[in-house]
């Protein structure tokens, strides 16, 4: 089986943290529909990239790892907008590597079919449902979110969700834009998330600069450095709400 068409933007040879507890590629697959304003993967966002890894190279590669690495995660851009991916992993697999997805989940139906060939997704929930137009430019991408989330939990895999904090620019055009809303918004996700079943959660504070589809920051305090009074209530609810969570 070949997949000459998917458009990969780049590769990450070693990692140990895409894939917890496995030492794994990275695959960054090209394009994603959707305009997230801290988005630092800006070069993966067009369909076509200027620094395209032709398949056969990531695959030649992949071979020469072979009992060096346990895992390929495909990540993104967002690997589920390529009709591709699927040919894409059982090449991988064939060559014994676990599988690994970095989604947004903003194409439920083709996840859905995905779904026997993936051993670990990461799946960003980036807000509630009615946030996410605000944050993605995207009308009605919460419910494709959401309903990715129901999919993965649906499906026994193994399942990170992820939340990305960007106080200045999420759900700024919503009526959460107040100030104070915004840390209630946030609990009120979390708790929404234990209720649907994740287990494993983590929290990470847009950090820097927001990409360069957005403007500069106004950074919340790196909360592993500071003693930000919400972050350290964070820290103290996930724990109550989730087995697994993380503060990063
Ligand atoms: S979903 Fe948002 S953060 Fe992720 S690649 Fe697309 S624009 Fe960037």
């Amino acid at each position: 089986m070949t997949s000459p068409l998917l458009r990969v933007g780049g590769l990450t040879p070693l990692t140990s943290l895409d894939y917890p507890g496995e030492l794994a590629a990275v695959i960054f697959c090209q394009g994603c529909p959707w305009r997230c304003g801290y988005c630092h993967n800006p070069d993966l966002l067009p369909a076509r990239g200027p620094h395209p890894v032709a398949w056969g190279q990531v695959m030649d590669f992949l071979r020469r790892r072979q009992g060096l690495l346990d895992a390929v995660v495909f990540s993104g851009g967002e690997p589920t907008r390529q009709r591709a991916l699927g040919a894409a992993m059982a090449e991988v697999r064939s060559l014994g590597f676990r599988i690994g997805l970095h989604t947004a989940g903003i194409y439920p139906r083709h996840l859905a079919a995905l779904l026997p060939q993936l051993d670990w997704v990461g799946l960003d929930i980036k807000a509630l449902p009615a946030d996410y137009p605000a944050l993605t430019g995207v009308p009605a991408s919460g419910v494709r979110a959401w309903w990715s989330l129901r999919l993965l939990l649906a499906s026994g895999i193994t399942l990170e969700v992820r939340t990305t904090l960007d106080p200045r620019g999420e759900f700024t055009s919503s009526s959460a834009a107040r100030d104070g809303d915004f840390d209630s918004r946030v609990t009120t996700l979390m708790y929404r998330l234990a209720a649907a079943g994740v287990r494993r959660y983590a929290l990470q504070f847009a950090r820097g600069r927001s990409g360069p589809l957005g403007p500069p920051l106004s950074l919340r305090p790196d909360p592993a450095q500071s003693a930000d009074p919400q972050a350290n209530a964070y820290e103290r609810l996930g724990p109550t709400l989730f087995p697994h969570f993380e503060l990063r």
